[in-house]
């Protein structure tokens, strides 16, 4: 069965086919550097990766690219209130973002095209909408008018009379869907805020405008697949095809694909609730990072993930039974006998793992053919029905589990034997009188929420908080 997606644009499911044989050029919307990115966050970042997984599984060459928003309403709000340039403000958090990238095991894009290091490029877009009577300026900015682009609304579902009736305009990066308005691709300089000195004059692009620009620059005017969360639909989304579209006259993107969204404990994420959670928060609970991958990768991403405590239990449970299987079949002596009922099953199941990532990425219905597996591969070991060559095939699923999912399997080094590592290098590092490594050894272990006690008899250790 072919590869097929869902198409935010046409509201189905489409056989996906490149727009160059092999290749696929892929977009998605990155963070806004303001804070560190919530759990809500990184369940679309690591379905990205998903996707990009299973293309590259299924022998695709991937090109994605993904911004840093380091420049809008929210991170100049962050840096005028903590007083400090713009660029010091964001870099903790972009510094943070990569950091949690690697924790969870999420493949880096090919660039990470930062906002502010393409003004220039946003300016000779605006200049260019300009000059095709898509813009008109009020106040020093100039605005985006809707009514100048037909297809206005066509990825929300707007209606189209309402959105050609925007006669208002609108200054904000994120506004509603009950009120579609001429949006600002340049902003004029205001108070002090950080602005460019651009033929445009002195201000600042609006947040739309940076992934027209950096899709095109850095992927070609018409490219593959874009995604983001289903808030980027609109505005954010909606306007950045006006941009490219109206600029160009081509199609921007040719399929459009939307992760739902998370909530906890069945609400919507929220600080004043008290459920919203960094990936931090969750490591800091002593939580490893194998099992939040595994949780926000198991459901279908179109469907609402409600994440819990116990869900999360559930994802250690389900990985440890992976883990042990790996193990049994690498470890147990098992003859040589021609391929066994197992086999066929092995056979069946990987099948059927991949059609259900082929199906729209139906990570949820994939997991499942994947656990029967498990079920008949234990039974069989058990009753000792199963030869090396049945090992084999059961293994080359595992294998696929672990391409796509990007989790490798296998017995884990335990958490204990990683922090004794670290003391016993801390310890090398003071012999030597390398304080200073020995420190960043400290700092790195109390990050981990790990203690240490110099004692005459050696170094202790404990768990903060135990
Ligand atoms: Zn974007």
């Amino acid at each position: 069965m072919a590869l097929r997606f869902h198409n935010t644009l046409t509201r189905s499911l489409e056989e996906f086919v490149p727009l160059h044989e092999g290749r696929v050029t892929l977009y998605t919307c990155g963070p806004t550097v303001y804070d560190f990115a919530h759990i809500g966050n990184f369940r679309t970042y690591l379905w990205e990766d998903l996707l990009r997984r299973h293309l590259e599984f299924r022998g695709f060459q991937v090109r994605q690219v993904m911004n840093l928003t380091d420049v809008d309403d929210k991170t100049i709000a962050g840096a005028l209130k903590a007083g400090v340039a713009l660029d010091d403000y964001t870099r903790r958090f972009v510094d943070a973002f990569f950091q949690d990238l690697d924790t969870l095991g999420i493949q880096r894009a090919a660039e990470y095209p930062r906002a502010t290091r393409h003004v220039t490029e946003m300016v000779a877009l605006v200049e260019r909408l300009r000059a095709g009577g898509h813009l008109y300026e009020s106040k020093g900015s100039l605005y985006f008018r809707i009514d100048t682009f037909p297809r206005y609304g066509r990825l929300s579902g707007l209606d189209p009379d309402s959105a050609a009736a925007g006669q208002a305009r609108i200054d904000a990066d994120e506004y509603d869907k009950d009120n579609p308005r001429d949006f600002a691709v340049w902003k004029e300089r205001k108070g002090d805020e950080p602005f460019w000195d651009t033929a445009l004059g002195q201000g600042r692009p609006g947040w739309h405008l940076e992934c027209s620009v950096m899709s095109m620059q850095y992927l070609g005017e018409t490219i593959d697949i874009h995604t983001g969360g289903v808030d980027n639909v609109f505005p954010h989304h909606e306007n950045e095809i006006a941009q490219s579209e109206a600029a160009t006259g081509r199609p921007f993107v040719r399929y459009w694909l939307h992760a739902a969204h998370l909530i906890v404990d069945g609400e919507k994420m929220s600080k004043s609730r008290g459920n919203f959670f960094t990936l931090r928060d969750l490591l800091d609970r002593g939580y490893q990072p194998r099992p939040i991958r595994y949780l926000l990768l198991s459901a279908h991403y179109r469907k609402q993930l409600n994440f819990t405590f116990d869900g999360l239990a559930q994802a250690v449970a389900s990985l440890s039974r992976l883990d042990d299987l790996a193990d049994r079949l690498a470890r147990e002596s098992l003859r040589e006998t021609p391929a066994g009922a197992l086999s066929g099953a092995a056979a069946e199941a990987g099948a059927r793992f991949l059609e259900a990532m082929d199906n729209d990425l139906n990570a949820a219905a994939a997991l499942g053919h994947l656990f029967e597996l498990v079920r008949e591969a234990n039974t069989a070991l058990d009753a000792g029905r199963a030869g090396l060559a049945d090992a084999a095939a059961v293994r080359e699923v595992l294998g696929r589990f672990e391409a796509i999912f990007g989790l490798r399997l296998g017995p884990q080094r335990s958490i204990d034997a990683a922090i004794e590592e670290l003391i016993a290098r801390r310890q090398a590092a003071r012999a030597t009188r390398d304080f200073k490594e020995a420190d960043r050894l400290r700092d790195e272990l109390a990050a981990q929420g790990i203690l240490l006690e110099d004692t005459p008899h050696g170094v202790r250790w404990k768990r903060r908080g135990a």
